[in-house]
């Protein structure tokens, strides 16, 4: 029998525990061979300990090196950095990786949609290093580095590489901001030359965005600095029914966590009704990268089969409840 692997459990806030509780159950029935361990992040971690993001999680996640994540809360305009940057920065996940696809039954406006968002994930304007220059004046600092360009550019290609992909779009805004959009795109462009067998090629960031909402399906892996990835991956969650079916995975060399690209949704939270599709497609990507690619199938197969029988949580059109549509997953995993 396989050893269990010890995975990092984050359940989050808002709906996080709801979706993570439905993912947990769904990975027992499929017999995945995972010990989780739970820490507490969020708001209950800031009530408890005063600190959102305890240096014990941080502790917990550094020895795993994997965790499941749910979505935790970060206060708009004011407080704490977030705590979903500060675990990216302290643990160095320097890639984001968002696959977006078509999900059965899942309407949307477009079909034929398989496109991967690649975000760079530890600098950008996610830096934090923001002043008041003076009263009514306030400056953000950008930061792009070469060494995280090109780190990032080498991720896309050979993610693309490795998962059968044919070309890889730089999206940036170097018209403008010539000297940090321009060392990004530099750099992409330094790196594609070892990748020969991999397209290349870039697009401003706002033409960009006119081409995905009229012809996504064109596009195959897009590679993007941290805050036109954070835009763009919400905006091609939309083109495939929302983000309760998107899912993402953090990388980087000591550890990887696996969370939805979605937050805590608020509106919704406590209801039983978040859906937790993209959480549960996030678990899958976390099982290829533990190397236990016969469950990750498993799992797919069940989740997509449910979604076609049309079990599906009222955002992408059904009746089901979180706690229902993980239920029926599961039982197709016995069967
Ligand atoms: P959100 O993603 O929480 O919600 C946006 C909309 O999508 C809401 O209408 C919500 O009901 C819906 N939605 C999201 N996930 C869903 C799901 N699984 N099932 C059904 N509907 C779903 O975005 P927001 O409201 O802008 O952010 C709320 C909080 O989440 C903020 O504090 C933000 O900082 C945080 N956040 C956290 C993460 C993370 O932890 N990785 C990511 C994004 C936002």
């Amino acid at each position: 029998m396989t050893q269990a692997r010890t995975v990092t459990l984050i359940r989050g806030d808002g709906i996080g525990p709801e979706v993570a509780d439905a993912v947990v159950a769904i990975l027992a029935a499929a017999g995945a061979p995972l010990s989780f361990e739970e820490v507490v992040v969020g708001r209950e971690a800031e009530k408890r300990d005063g600190d959102p993001l305890p240096p014990s999680a941080l502790e917990a996640i550094r020895r795993t090196r994997v965790a499941l994540k749910g979505p935790v809360g970060t206060p708009i305009g004011k407080g704490f950095q977030s705590v979903n940057v500060r675990l990216r920065q302290a643990l160095a996940l320097y890639a984001n990786l968002r696959p977006v696809k078509n999900v059965p039954s899942v309407e949307s406006r477009f079909q034929g949609v398989d496109l991967v968002v690649v975000r760079e994930n530890t600098e950008d304007l996610y830096s934090g290093l923001e002043h008041v220059v003076v009263p009514g004046v306030v400056e953000s600092l950008k930061i792009i580095t070469e060494v995280a360009s090109t780190r990032i550019a080498r991720f896309a290609f050979d993610y693309a590489r490795s998962n059968g992909r044919r070309r890889v779009t730089a999206v940036h805004k170097a018209n403008i901001m010539k000297l940090s959009d321009g060392l990004f795109l530099d750099c992409f462009r330094k790196v594609a030359e070892d990748y020969p067998d991999i397209a290349a090629d870039d697009r401003i960031v706002d033409a960009l965005c006119m081409r995905l909402v009229m012809s996504p399906e064109t596009f195959d892996v897009l590679l993007l600095e941290n805050l036109y990835g954070d835009i763009v991956s919400d905006l091609a969650a939309g083109l495939v029914g929302g983000l309760g079916v998107v899912p993402g995975a953090n990388l980087g060399k000591e550890a990887a966590i696996f969370e939805a690209v979605h937050g805590t949704a608020p509106d919704i939270a406590g209801q039983n009704v978040a859906n937790p599709t993209a959480l549960a497609m996030s678990a899958i990507l976390m099982l290829r990268h533990l190397g236990l690619p016969g469950h990750a199938d498993r799992v797919e197969t069940a989740l997509l089969s449910t979604l076609k029988a049309g079990i599906k949580t009222p955002d992408v059109g059904g009746t089901a409840g979180t706690r229902e549509f993980a239920k029926a997953v599961s039982e197709r995993l016995d069967g």
